[in-house]
C-alpha cells in the first residue's frame, strides 16, 4: 500500500463522531492520523492501519521526495 502525508483515508469503521475519513499526518513504521470530523489524532503501527484502512484517496502532492514547507 502507498501512502504518504497529506492523504486522506477511509476506515472500514467510522469513528464515534461519524467521519470515517482521516488525514495522514505522519507516515513510517507507525501512522498517524486526523479524523476529518473532529480533529482527533490516533496512531497506528502500519500492519493495523492496512488492515483498518478502508481506501486511500492521494492528497495534492504535487512534487515527490520533496516536503512541503508548512
Ligand atoms: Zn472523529
Amino acid at each position: 500500500m502507498f501512502i504518504q502525508v497529506g492523504d486522506s483515508v477511509k476506515m472500514r469503521k467510522p469513528h464515534p463522531c461519524g467521519s470515517d475519513t482521516w488525514t495522514l499526518t505522519r507516515v513510517g513504521a507507525d501512522v498517524k492520523m486526523k479524523c476529518a470530523g473532529c480533529g482527533h489524532v490516533v496512531m497506528l503501527d502500519r500492519q493495523d492501519f492496512e488492515r483498518r484502512c478502508k481506501k486511500v484517496i492521494p492528497g495534492n502532492n504535487a512534487s515527490t521526495g520533496d516536503n512541503a514547507n508548512v
